[in-house]
């Protein structure tokens, strides 16, 4: 790749112009560090909002490895580690994303792998994946140059895991403007856009506001690792069972729909490169506007664009709404390639096989794969707890399982025991029942290409639909009995 080369190249030259840069400043007056300051303290940066990525490439530079985004303007942004594992999070203000169609830098120096996208409203996400334990050695944003653009710059160098931890305490890098870096801290990591405004009710538009601005559930949450949690991060929590609402027969069924993934946190990548939270947010909409068509059904979204949202978010709003059923959309990926069809699952202390373990452990990582610190929630018990209250809604879940697969069966082959339990993290409402979907594998071409067809999914949506019409014609038949 002669032009990534020569990219490089450039990248090194200005690399030397900008530590000269850096130089100067060191010595420069008070009023420019106050200047600086000033600048870290308005956190939109004038030009910010229009501000896009068109490339990202990953190279060594001397002893570093280097990783440099291309932008069309200058963003502020902050640099902090986390470990288990070892990860680098770059926060940005909400920057577009027009990069070229080739795949993503792949692994090179202590570089594993990169993902992006929006971690809540006002805030862009990079999360690297680090191949050993490294330390961001240094961090600048270089000035338009020739025929390129403005280039974040992050050099990475591996380092021993007590370097790389006094590094992380020392908290974020903060870069404001072109050619400065500045270590801050120990603070948490401060985003770069202040918290979107809390809804006081729940609407359907929840999903705008920012996962860290809502309140944190004010219930008794003893966190807890699912069932299937060998690995600690397989963070589940325990909350406080409600009492259903009785709703009187004519009132709309309240229906949440929860389109897997988003931001930062991909899902499983298919075949052709297509991602998982494209595909579980195109089914939630179309199974959005089958359930309304109806007339029977209010149905909200946990999320109604890619963005990042927690998985105890998504419990949490399932309960504000005081939901009747939880309905969360995924597509898996398995070596094998020929495995395919949709599966459901609900929640058990015990995982019903090993796969359905290993699939829950793996839909648990969100919140770790979307660059969140977790190592100050409380993960050492090592069961879900699961009581009474909880174990009607479970009951209530298997039900709908039920009745969710026979109307699959009769439009889609599903997979052999198609019913499977395990420790989701996101089915973890008391008193809501909820089912995972795993419509389909996306390492199966068949899968694959149906999921992607608006068609196909128009079927697969009428199919729940009449599977959650009649769960409800069930429970209403009971309540009038
Ligand atoms: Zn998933």
């Amino acid at each position: 790749m002669p032009g990534g080369v020569t990219r490089i190249f450039w990248d090194r030259f200005d690399g030397l112009r900008n530590m000269l840069g850096m130089i100067r400043l060191k010595v420069a007056s008070m009023a420019a560090i106050f200047t600086c300051f000033l600048t870290l303290m308005l956190p939109h940066a004038l030009s910010a909002a229009e501000a896009v990525v068109t490339d990202v490439r990953v190279g060594p530079q001397a002893r570093a490895t280097r990783v440099v985004f291309e932008l069309t303007n200058q963003v502020p942004y902050n640099v902090f580690s986390l470990s288990n594992p070892y990860r680098v999070v770059i926060d940005m203000p909400e920057v577009g994303w027009r990069l070229p169609p080739r795949p993503l830098p792949g692994r090179s120096g202590v570089f594993e792998t990169l993902r992006y996208g929006l971690y809540k409203p006002g805030n862009s996400r990079v999360v690297v994946d680090l191949r050993q334990p490294a330390i961001v050695k240094k961090t600048f944003i270089m000035a338009p140059i020739g025929t390129y653009g403005y280039r974040l710059v992050i050099d990475l160098v591996g380092a021993s895991k007590a370097v790389f931890t006094r590094h992380q305490k020392a908290g974020p890098i903060k870069v404001a403007q072109l050619g400065t870096s500045q270590f801050v801290g120990p603070k948490p990591p401060v985003t770069v856009i202040p918290a979107a405004s809390i809804p006081t009710k729940p609407s359907v538009n929840v999903v705008a506001t920012s996962p860290q601005a809502q309140p944190q559930p004010q219930l008794p949450q003893q966190v807890v690792a699912a069932s299937s949690g060998q690995n600690v991060q397989n963070a589940a929590f325990q909350l406080a069972p409600r009492k259903p609402a009785i709703r009187p027969q004519n009132e709309k069924r309240v229906v949440i729909v929860d389109a897997g993934h988003g931001g930062p946190d991909p899902g499983t990548i298919g075949n052709s490169g297509i991602f998982e939270k494209h595909i579980t947010l195109a089914m939630a909409r179309e199974l959005k506007q089958r359930l309304e068509a109806s007339g029977r059904y209010k149905v909200l979204l946990t999320r109604q664009r890619d963005i990042f949202i927690r998985l105890r978010e998504r419990v949490q709003i399932a309960r504000d709404a005081g939901a009747d059923l939880f309905i969360s959309l995924h597509a898996d990926s398995i070596k094998n390639r020929k495995i395919n069809g949709p599966s459901v699952y609900t929640l058990s202390e015990n995982a019903s096989d090993k796969e359905a373990a290993t699939l829950a452990s793996k839909e648990n990582k969100s919140d770790l794969i979307a660059g969140i610190d977790l190592t100050n929630e409380n993960r050492d018990v090592t069961n879900i707890l699961i009581d009474l209250a909880q174990r009607e809604s479970m009951n209530q879940s298997a039900t709908f399982a039920g009745h969710l697969i026979k109307s699959l069966k009769q439009e889609v082959e599903v997979l052999r025991n198609t019913h499977r339990f395990a420790g989701f993290a996101v089915l973890k409402a008391p008193d809501v029942p909820s089912v995972l979907v795993e419509m389909g594998f996306l390492s199966n071409p068949t899968d694959e290409r149906n999921l992607r067809s608006r068609t196909y999914r128009r079927r697969f949506a009428g199919a729940m639909k009449k599977g959650i019409d009649a769960y409800f014609s069930r429970v209403e038949e009971a309540r009038s009995r």
